[in-house]
């Protein structure tokens, strides 16, 4: 059977949503406004904003709220779809990627940054941005985090900075596996689960056992979901191509 596809999803969040947990947004985790166990649903939208507004509006159907990340680039970046998904309820911020763009010049890259944050308040409140991970490039954007004022710019957190510093667990299904530390270069961080999901389904389950009572951010790319089976397919031929390059990378960088 297949995995990652959009009636999956509805399944993972009808069972978070059976299980107790209360859905919030990075604004309200950063905020301090939760109550556990919870659940943090993040989107980083890396490409296909079509299919983050259909992912937006299936969460805003069954009442649940997230944070779309959005990077600014051209076939990503539309006006129409962030407005949108900001008017179904759900948090929208700067998936930012400046140094990487700007092949590690610092001070162009932090100009650029204030820029695309302020390119996006034009359209929606931004308060919380988040790292896109180029695992192909050499510039980490992470560098980023500490020479930005934060508060300066009324950004409250940047995930990657908060998620270590809180009782939580992380999973992603980057590389379209869940929880696979191998493949994970660049959005990696250090809270992880000991036991292994590999699927949907075993996530599922691990919901009312492993799981249950455990404060959880769930970090999801909505390109990766898909029902027709053309693109899915694709996606799944892409993910392999990629991981094998990324496996190859973590080879000579870290020698694993
Ligand atoms: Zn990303």
């Amino acid at each position: 059977m297949r995995d990652f596809t959009r009636k999956k999803y509805i399944e993972l969040l009808s069972t978070l949503l059976n299980s107790g947990f209360e859905f919030y947004v990075l604004e309200d985790l950063c905020g301090g406004k939760i109550k556990e166990p919870y659940i943090v649903l993040r989107h980083d939208v890396d490409r296909n904003p079509k299919n983050a507004l259909r992912m937006a509006m299936i969460e805003n159907s069954m009442g649940i709220k997230a944070t779309y990340y959005f990077r600014t680039v051209k076939g990503v970046f539309d006006p129409e779809i962030i407005k949108k998904i900001s008017s179904l309820g759900h948090e929208v911020g700067y998936h930012y990627e400046d140094l990487s763009i700007l092949n590690g010049d610092i001070e162009e890259a932090l100009k650029s940054f204030k820029q695309n944050v302020e390119m996006l308040r034009q359209l929606v409140p931004v308060n919380t941005v988040s790292m896109h991970g180029k695992p192909l490039s050499k510039y980490d954007n992470r560098k980023l985090i500490p020479l930005l004022n934060f508060s300066e710019l009324g950004i409250i957190c940047e995930p990657y900075t908060i998620v270590e510093k809180l009782n939580l667990v992380y999973l992603t299904d980057t590389g379209r596996s869940w929880n696979n530390r191998l493949v994970n270069v660049r959005d990696l961080v250090s809270a992880t689960l000991d036991i292994k999901i590999k699927s949907t389904q075993q996530l599922i389950n691990a919901v009312g056992k492993e799981l249950s009572e455990m404060n959880m951010m769930l970090n999801i790319h909505p390109e990766r979901w898909e029902d027709a089976v053309l693109p899915w397919v694709w996606n799944l031929i892409w993910q392999r191509f990629k991981n094998s390059i990324k496996y190859m990378l973590i080879k000579v960088n870290y020698g694993r």
